[in-house]
């Protein structure tokens, strides 16, 4: 048996059997981990009732030779982030950023920038010092450069014309090609989106300069929702899934 220790966020707890909780556990040392929590349900106090879902924690966890099963067996809480489970709207934000790295990311590999951004957005949205729109635009910005799938919102992507060059106040998005393409170059097929120019310049603010600058840009409402039906779309068409907690998320924005 190998033991490894690490701080880790719960993307899912499901239950296993009477007894037992399965957790998706988005570690910093390892990426992320399938565990089991034997006994978690039987009795609070093997793990003290903290294995909730978003909670930061201290994992101590063993894994057999095959390295498939991982049992956890100690955790300690770090950041209990209990306003994030409490309010509707935050749950919703903080569960699709959960299954945006629960599909993205691959078991048993290391994701210590992901891990930090993750962490960085649930520890905003649960403080409330920093909207939550603005926080998953943050999010899927960054999330997207760490997948190596960064939009290209700097140039047309067929004759390389700047977005500073291009007259038109809107401009299309071709999602196959991955970045902004100027009227000139816009046929009549392919998936596409039109982005305001304001709504790309604040999404370049804020994929540039560090996390917490980057909280902190102002956006107008418009670009605000430009910017979020952009990368909500992207994203989607990136990962090739629809997710559930998008669609709950739509929902909650709706009323
Ligand atoms: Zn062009």
């Amino acid at each position: 048996m190998k033991t490894f220790s690490s701080p880790a966020i719960v993307l899912r707890r499901i239950d296993y059997g009477d007894y037992d909780l399965i957790l998706t556990l988005f570690t910093m040392e390892r990426g992320k981990i399938a565990a089991i929590a034997k006994s978690a349900k039987k009795s609070t106090k093997r793990f003290g009732g903290i294995l909730e879902i978003f909670s930061v924690l201290d994992v101590v966890c063993s894994s057999g030779r095959g390295g498939n099963l991982v049992i956890l067996q100690e955790a300690d809480l770090i950041n209990c982030l209990a306003d994030i489970r409490t309010d509707f709207n935050k749950t919703a934000y903080a569960s699709y950023w959960s299954e945006i790295v629960n599909v993205w990311a691959e078991n048993d590999a290391k994701q210590e920038r992901l891990y930090r951004l993750l962490y960085y957005v649930l520890e905003q949205i649960d403080s409330g010092h920093v909207s939550a729109e603005i926080l998953s635009i943050l999010f899927q910005m960054r999330f997207a450069s760490i997948a190596g799938i960064c939009p290209n919102l700097v140039r047309c992507s067929m004759c390389q014309l700047a977005v500073d060059s291009i007259r038109e106040e809107h401009i299309s998005f071709d999602f196959q090609k991955g970045g902004v393409v100027c009227r000139k170059c816009t046929g009549n097929s392919g998936n596409r989106l039109s982005l305001s120019k304001g709504t790309i310049k604040q999404l370049l603010w804020v994929d540039s300069g560090d996390l917490k600058k980057a909280g902190k840009i102002r956006f107008t409402s418009l670009a605000l929702e430009g910017g979020l039906n952009f990368l909500e779309a992207f994203v989607t068409y990136n990962l090739g899934k629809e997710m559930q907690s998008l669609k709950i998320l739509r929902q909650i924005r709706k009323k």
